[in-house]
């Protein structure tokens, strides 16, 4: 069946965080799944997508774009997209892990539009991530003329069981991530959410601009609660 086929063509790609997986959908990261045989993958039709096989005893379920469609006009039709403006209305900025089940929306219960959501791979602050918020800040000038006004928050949330754990045994692309030797990796305790968190935000606090504040959030998959590792500071001059 085709979810079968699909699946296979996941499987092989190694998963990241291991939990439900979505469809890969995007041609670039197909094609640059080690093993690419240069098909793309089979998908399923249908109004709930079709029961594919079972990973650690998820059942796994493709979701198609008809599905995509049906979920997004029911979203339409509750309107709470409707008069929000581009800066966040909770003044929060979220750096997470694309883990799929740790969504910051979810699990810090945020509204449409409350936060702006940066996620990768462990929710790490690396060069990327600090160049996203430069174009972030830019963005910010551009619309509200300057930095904005009152207390602006950026939390770090980084999780149990995280994907991320398992490239420890691929230092070199660990290296090309955080752009370090890749015998300076020690320092981005990759293994120990607590101590990344950690040392994420002391690099916002070297990087953002005085005033703001930054945290460190540690959530726990098994619990669903997150425990504040490294509460609310204000950047200083
Ligand atoms: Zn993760």
């Amino acid at each position: 069946m085709a979810g079968t086929a699909l699946w296979a063509g996941w499987k092989a790609r190694r998963s990241v965080c291991a939990a439900r997986p979505r469809m890969p959908r995007s041609r670039v990261a197909w094609e640059a799944a080690p093993g690419h045989d240069g098909r793309q993958p089979e998908v399923a039709v249908g109004g709930t997508g079709s029961p594919g096989p079972e990973q650690e005893g998820v059942a796994v379920t493709v979701i198609d774009t008809d599905e995509l469609a049906r979920r997004n006009a029911g979203f339409a039709d509750g309107g709470s997209f409707a008069g929000l403006k581009l800066m966040p209305s909770g003044s929060l900025t979220v750096i997470g892990c694309v883990d799929p089940r740790v969504d910051p929306s979810d699990v810090l219960g945020l509204k449409l539009g409350e936060a702006a959501v940066i996620r990768n791979v462990g929710g790490r602050v690396t060069p990327e991530t600090l160049g996203t918020l430069e174009m972030l800040s830019k963005v910010v000038q551009a619309r509200a003329g300057g930095p904005r006004p009152g207390d602006v928050h950026y939390a770090v949330l980084h999780h149990t069981d995280c994907g991320i754990t398992d490239l420890a045994a691929f230092p070199e692309l660990l290296a090309d991530y955080f752009e370090v030797p890749a015998g300076d990796l020690d320092a981005k305790a990759v293994t120990d959410p607590v101590a990344a968190v950690r040392v994420d935000v002391e690099i916002l606090k070297q990087k953002l601009p005085a005033g703001v504040f930054v945290s460190g959030l540690v959530y726990d998959a098994a619990t669903g609660l997150i425990d504040v590792v490294v509460p609310p500071a204000r950047v200083e001059a």
